[in-house]
């Protein structure tokens, strides 16, 4: 007896123009009361490296030797990129929240840095004094729209100026420079960045207007089946995973972290055309049981928007970072909520081939199995665990599959 499970989307999608992309190194850390999770770029730059290298070594230093009587604290690195003709404009946003504070605080770090010249940017290299000039009363109109109620007013004048030294924060995207102003610059701190946008010249591009139809898979009901499911990516393995994955028939549910999506659009269109499933696990990989209302919605939100906008799919399921859940969470997002039976810990054991031998040990008919595509190791387990499974008449589904297998069979 054999059960079609037939998904077909016709979607049309806008595929983005072609990037140069860095590829993203993750450091995941955590113990009950610490967590740490930091993405940055590697733009194989020298240059570029040393300044993101310098930051995040600062940030996460002072993180880890301070507050030691805390005992609740996370520190979150996240960044976004972008490639303008021959700029690169990397920002990276902090985050660190401590359980003896009322607000976490925040801060942004920016790098603009010009291919041609080999040279790291300021202000003054992209905009000329009179256009600064004649920027500065639309600037200080932005602000007080949009930071009206945490603005210190007698520090505007300060800030605001035709003084260059004043934005050393600031990065571009095809249409604006965006100035940024650290919380307690020019606010009480009740409010979180301060972000302006000068207009910058306009590159873009007609976009290509494409379909994805996603694989379909036959399934048979009586013949043992289990979900693979792969956290915190997209990284540069995850195509080698798909592209592994299908050689064996197999499908697996992706939870990927929405900020590192926009920089492998190809994968993500790969992912869900082979068949697999797209799950949320947030934009940013924060502590999302410590995040107030307003910041868990958007840390959800921008993650299905950004994977909506690459795919056409909407994700149906959710696996919350660092498997730590409350109800407030259970309540307050809307997806199902998906842990796990067996963990290959292929986040601490190093050797390829253990995580192949505990992970075949233990399986069953019904599982779903966490593992990790931001490791080449897991990619290695996989190459031995696939085949093996497979010989034993497993087959590989996604978690909304074997939900609805297993439903069919109870
Ligand atoms: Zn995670």
């Amino acid at each position: 007896m054999y059960k079609k499970i037939l998904i077909i989307f016709l979607i049309f999608l806008i595929s983005g123009c072609s990037k140069e992309k860095p590829k993203t190194k993750t450091v995941i850390e955590y113990d009950d009361d610490v967590k740490i999770a930091i993405n940055y770029p590697i733009t194989n730059i020298r240059k570029v490296d040393n300044y993101i290298s310098n930051y995040i070594d600062n940030v996460y230093n002072e993180f880890k030797n301070n507050n030691d009587e805390i005992k609740s604290k996370e520190l979150n690195i996240s960044y976004s990129y972008d490639l303008i003709d021959n700029y690169i404009s990397i920002t990276l946003t902090s985050f660190i929240s401590v359980n003896t504070e009322a607000h976490p605080t925040n801060e942004v770090y920016t790098i603009v840095y010009d291919k041609n010249k080999n040279k790291v940017l300021t202000l003054g290299n992209l905009i000329n004094d009179n256009l600064l000039k004649s920027e500065i009363p639309k600037l200080k109109k932005q602000l007080i729209e949009k930071y009206k109620s945490c603005l210190i007013l007698e520090r505007i004048d300060s800030k605001i100026n035709t003084d260059l030294k004043n934005y050393n924060l600031f990065s571009i995207d095809k249409n604006n420079i965006n100035i940024f102003f650290n919380p307690y610059e020019i606010t009480n701190g009740s409010c979180n960045i301060i972000s302006l946008t000068i207009p910058f010249k306009n590159n873009s591009k007609i976009e290509e207007v494409i379909e994805i139809v996603p694989n379909i898979i036959d399934f048979d009901l009586e013949k043992p089946a289990i979900a693979l499911t792969f956290d915190d990516g997209p990284s540069v393995y995850t195509k080698k995973i798909i592209k592994l994955l299908k050689k064996y028939d197999a499908v697996g549910t992706f939870f990927i972290i929405g900020n590192k999506a926009e920089q492998y659009k190809d994968t993500l269109k790969l992912m869900y055309e082979y068949g697999n499933e797209i799950g949320n696990h947030s934009y940013d990989h924060k502590w999302l049981t410590k995040l107030n209302d307003d910041d868990l919605s958007e840390e959800i939100n921008k993650t299905q928007n950004i994977i909506k906008t690459i795919t056409g799919f909407t994700p149906k399921l959710f696996r919350p970072t660092y498997g730590s859940v409350n109800n407030r969470l259970k309540k307050d997002i809307n997806l199902d909520f998906i842990m796990w039976d067996i963990d290959t810990r292929d986040w601490e054991i190093k050797d390829y081939k253990k995580i192949a031998s505990k992970t075949l040990s233990s399986i069953k008919d019904g599982d779903i199995i966490i593992m990790h595509d931001i490791h080449e190791r897991t990619y290695k387990a996989l190459e031995i665990i696939l085949p093996k499974l497979k010989k034993q008449g497993f087959q590989f589904v996604t978690v909304s599959q074997l939900k609805e297998l297993k439903d069919v069979i109870n």
